[in-house]
């Protein structure tokens, strides 16, 4: 990671400040928080910027000011999400439950209980995967080397182009903020196997399958190894980790059970529980890396639609690999100007936009953050987060929900960019329903015209710096619902035959159309399939539905993707249960003892997650792990 350069208006506070401080010094703790690598051995702390500190104080009085600060200094709460789909629930009524796609066999074949996210319990251990400090995204190829398909606007693949570079804040890259990505730029999620018994289910002693009676999932007592500390009380799948374990070497990370995503950000699952999310159209207007997109995916249901568009085409990438291991089949991957959705006027139930901002809810984590941080790229965000608020008015349905939110705390950005949408969209604001929070959440809530905000303090609520805001557009009746012309129609449906040998591959057959591009199936939940037509006709498209496969010989090659499939019938092929470090290994892309699978095409499981497909032929076994995907480093 390099240091980036200073702007004048970024100095960092000098060092000297203290707790309290005398007359004029900001009461705020030494930089001992986030450090930059400056070399081999040396770490530079960063120290919270002088005006950032000066406006906290102004805006939140001395001693909140200091308490923020401090927080600031501290060590962020490690988190996750679960993903519905890939965990066993009790409650049959809900829309993850039927995300799932399930019939009894695909069912026997999940894993009942949560031994995976479960697994590090016995084989994640640093020693079996290289250092536990190690990043996971360190450890995999960038995206932008795809073997999986990708979908190109034109319905051509995509090539490797790239855009620009980007922050975790998704802040613009900016002449003073330009830096090398590092982990902040890359998804925050990257993925994970475990021991199994004789029977290849997972193994179940140390866990309990009750759900309680907020519908949560099951009881998950370890993930990758690391004992749960505690729930989300906001998020039902969301849970905190007693400490960071090395998520790489957790096979059922890399199979998409589940996100690391920190507390804060799934309070957006929560704000839309009464928007009536299930079956929705979401437009997520600044998706990637893609931890709302995929929280989003899950609210919705099978027969809900995410369209998730991430303006930079390399980011987006990693959006779609995201998206491909969440397996829910229901979300379209964009890379579009906001204004090019703006076009779809009137059209989705709810629109999210989580916008790059100046991260100051970043400065726990990332010191890149408070290095790149300036009252001018404050400005500028502001002004490029009022842009995309229209395009995302422009977008949504009378009687939709509007979600803006940020990882910043200045006003600028957040109560400001909303107080200049009620000045030109003022009587079509309307109030969402009432979002009910808990004192005990440390959450602290308010209003901004019609919209009700929420704001999260890291020395208030267990989480990072986050504002969320949320209200509606009003009912109208008779608002046309514009879409533009179609330029191309790059789907093909697909014919009788191929449409026998690709139902075989899904548990509810019923339910999916399918259609060719560019030479690969791809399989679309049938309540959507014309909307997605609909959008591929205009907008650049990276990825959509599940990628099946090409037909040779009238027989399908599986996509990678289709392992991460929850819809897919694991009865179409045998299923290779392989141990914690088999399972690491063929990540590893690495070679496999042919006796753990069958003759043909496996679908490889670790704990019961599927993380992609092998094909043995005799003594040998090829391991179709998508190179793009592996990971590279950490030694067995
Ligand atoms: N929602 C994401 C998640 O939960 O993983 C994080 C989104 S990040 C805060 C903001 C995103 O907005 C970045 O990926 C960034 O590339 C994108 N972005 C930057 N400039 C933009 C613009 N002018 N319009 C739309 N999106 C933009």
């Amino acid at each position: 990671m390099k240091r980036s350069r200073k702007h004048n208006d970024t100095k960092p506070h000098a060092a000297r400040s203290k707790r309290g401080g005398s007359a004029g010094t900001p009461p705020v703790p030494p930089a001992d928080g986030p450090a930059v690598d400056d070399g081999p051995g040396r770490m530079t702390p960063v120290a919270l910027p002088a005006a950032f500190v000066a406006r906290t104080r102004q805006e939140l009085g001395d001693p909140e000011a200091l308490a923020l600060c401090e927080a600031l200094e501290g060590t962020p709460p490690v988190c996750i999400r679960l993903n519905p789909a890939k965990w066993p629930r009790t409650a049959a009524s809900t829309p993850e439950a039927e995300m799932s796609g399930r019939t009894a066999a695909s069912e026997a074949d999940r894993p009942d209980t949560v031994h995976a996210a479960l697994s590090g319990s016995r084989g994640a251990t640093p020693s079996s995967c290289g250092p536990a400090s190690a990043e996971p995204d360190a450890t995999s190829r960038p995206a932008g080397e795809r073997d999986t398909a990708e979908q190109g606007a034109a319905g051509r693949p995509e090539t490797g182009q790239n855009a620009t570079e980007q922050n975790s804040s998704g802040r613009p890259e900016t002449e003073q903020n330009a830096t090398e990505q590092n982990s902040s730029g890359r998804p925050e999620t990257e993925q994970n196997a475990t021991e199994q018994n004789s029977s290849g289910r997972p193994e179940t002693e140390q866990n309990a399958t009750e759900q309680n009676s907020s519908g949560r999932p099951a009881e998950v007592r370890r993930v990758a190894g690391e004992p749960v500390a505690g729930r989300i009380p906001w998020s039902a799948e969301g849970l905190y980790l007693a400490e960071r374990p090395s998520f790489t070497c957790d096979p059922a990370f890399h199979a998409g059970a589940y996100y690391v995503q920190e507390a804060s950000s799934q309070f957006v699952g929560h704000l839309l529980r009464g928007a009536g999310a299930l079956g929705a159209r979401i437009l997520d207007l600044c998706a990637a890396p893609g931890g709302k997109t995929t929280l989003y995916a899950s609210l919705v249901g099978p027969d809900g639609l995410v369209v998730a568009n991430e303006i930079d085409r390399r980011r987006a990438r990693v959006l779609a690999d995201n998206v491909r291991k969440w397996g829910t089949g229901n979300t379209v991957v964009t890379s579009n100007e906001p204004a090019q959705l703006a076009r779809f006027e009137n059209r989705f139930d709810i629109v999210a936009v989580d916008a790059p901002c100046s991260g100051e809810g970043m400065f726990r984590k990332d010191p890149q953050a408070r290095a790149e941080w300036s009252e001018g790229s404050v400005r500028l965000c502001a002004a490029r987060q009022a842009e995309i608020l229209r395009a995302a008015w422009a977008a949504l349905r009378p009687g939709g929900t509007l979600v803006y939110s940020t990882c910043t705390f200045n006003r600028t950005e957040d109560e400001g960019v909303l107080e200049e949408l009620l000045g030109w969209a003022a009587d079509e604001v309307v109030e969402s329903e009432p979002i009910p929070t808990d004192p005990s959440w440390g959450i602290v809530c308010g209003r901004v015209g019609a919209f009700r905000t929420f704001r999260f303090y890291p020395h208030r609520t267990q989480g990072e710096g986050f504002f969320a805001a949320t209200a509606r557009k009003a009912p109208r009746t008779g608002a046309a619902i514009r879409a533009p012309k179609p330029q191309r129609q790059p789907f093909n449906p697909a014919g009788r035959e191929a449409r026998q040998e690709l139902e075989r591959w899904v548990a509810a057959p019923a339910d999916y159309r399918f259609a060719e591009v560019a030479g690969c199936y791809y399989g679309y939940r049938a309540a959507q399939f014309e909307e997605v037509k609909a959008l591929a006709g205009t907008l650049a498209v990276l990825y959509s539905g599940v990628a099946m496969g090409a037909l040779y010989d009238g027989k399908l090659k599986p996509d990678p993707a289709l392992a991460f499939h929850t819809g897919l019938d694991r009865r179409a092929l045998p299923v290779a249960e392989l141990s914690h470090d088999e399972a690491v290994q063929y990540l590893r892309k690495g070679d496999l003892r042919a006796e753990a699978f069958a003759e043909g095409t496996n679908l490889v499981c670790a704990g019961g997650f599927a993380l992609g497909f092998a094909k043995r032929i005799g003594n040998r076994v090829n391991n179709l792990y998508p190179n793009s995907l592996r990971i590279l480093k950490g030694g067995a």
